[in-house]
Formats: C-alpha cells, structure tokens, sequence
C-alpha cells in the first residue's frame, strides 16, 4: 500500500474544546505519524483562500467566519492510506451522519463546526501541504 501525505486542520471549535491531544493520539493510534504542525489563526484571506473551491456555495462567508473566529492546529499526516485513513477517523461531513467512534461524531456540533478538515485526494492534498507548509521543513521519519 502507498505511503500518503494528507493536510489535516483541527478547527477553532475543537481547539476551544481543548481537544488537540486527543485528536492527535487518534492520529498516532491509526498509524499516522504528524511530520510537521502548525497553530495559526488564520486571516481572512487565507480562509477564502484554502476555501476557494467553495467560494459559490451558500455557506461559504459562514465557513470562513468560522475558520477565523480562533486558533487552528494544522498538521501534516504521513503513513499508510494516509489519506483514505484520515477521512475514516475524521467520520462524515455532518456529525449528526459520522459513524460512532469518529472524531466528527464525538467532537463535533454541527455541519458548520465540525472539528477537523482533511483532504479527499491526492491532488488537493498536495495542493493544500504547500498551501499552510511550502518553505516549512517536514519531518518524514
Ligand atoms: N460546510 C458547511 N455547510 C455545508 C457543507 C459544508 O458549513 O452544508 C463546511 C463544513 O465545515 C465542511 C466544509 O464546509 O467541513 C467543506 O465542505 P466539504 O463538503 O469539503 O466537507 P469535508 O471535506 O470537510 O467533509
């Protein structure tokens, strides 16, 4: 199976919650290794941004309200499936749809905030690591 990286965001709402330790050991206990993080609070522009492919939708300005109402956490997550993995542990968009056990589903309080961004593919994973990470060293170990 191919070794993956995939960008990773802990939410305002979860880092209000103080729970950035227990989401990262649901990271290592799956296999993934954190090789590089980041807090940030991240600037309007920025949000819009990392959001662009979003910028028709009509919750775009909310989405971006919220993603600069606080501090993030935003890492780079390295391992097996890396991808495919970190969606799984992250549960569906919705919590209220997130299988039980998922970071969504125990963290998070609604389709807005909901605790944890991931990438979905290859190509936008790349495309995001640069975003938060180019000039940045990661650790691949
Ligand atoms: N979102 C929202 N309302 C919606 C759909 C999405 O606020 O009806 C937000 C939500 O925070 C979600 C983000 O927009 O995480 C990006 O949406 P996407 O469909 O890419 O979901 P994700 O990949 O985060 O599960």
């Amino acid at each position: 199976m191919a070794i993956e990286r995939t960008l990773s965001i802990i939410k305002p709402d979860a880092v209000a919650k103080n729970v950035i330790g227990q989401i990262y050991t649901r990271f290592e206990n799956a296999g993934l290794k954190i090789i590089a993080s980041r807090m940030a609070h991240l600037s309007r522009l920025e949000a819009e941004q990392f959001y662009a492919v979003h910028k028709e939708r009509p919750f775009f300005k909310d989405l971006v309200d919220f993603m600069v109402s606080g501090p993030v956490v935003i890492q780079v997550l390295e391992g097996e499936n890396a991808i495919l993995k970190n969606r799984e542990l992250m549960g569906a968009t919705d919590p209220k749809k997130a299988d039980a056990g998922t970071i969504r589903a125990d963290f998070a309080d609604s389709i807005d905030a909901n605790a944890v961004h991931g990438s979905d593919a290859a190509e936008t994973a790349a495309v995001e690591i640069a975003f938060f990470f180019a000039g940045l060293n990661v650790y691949s170990r």
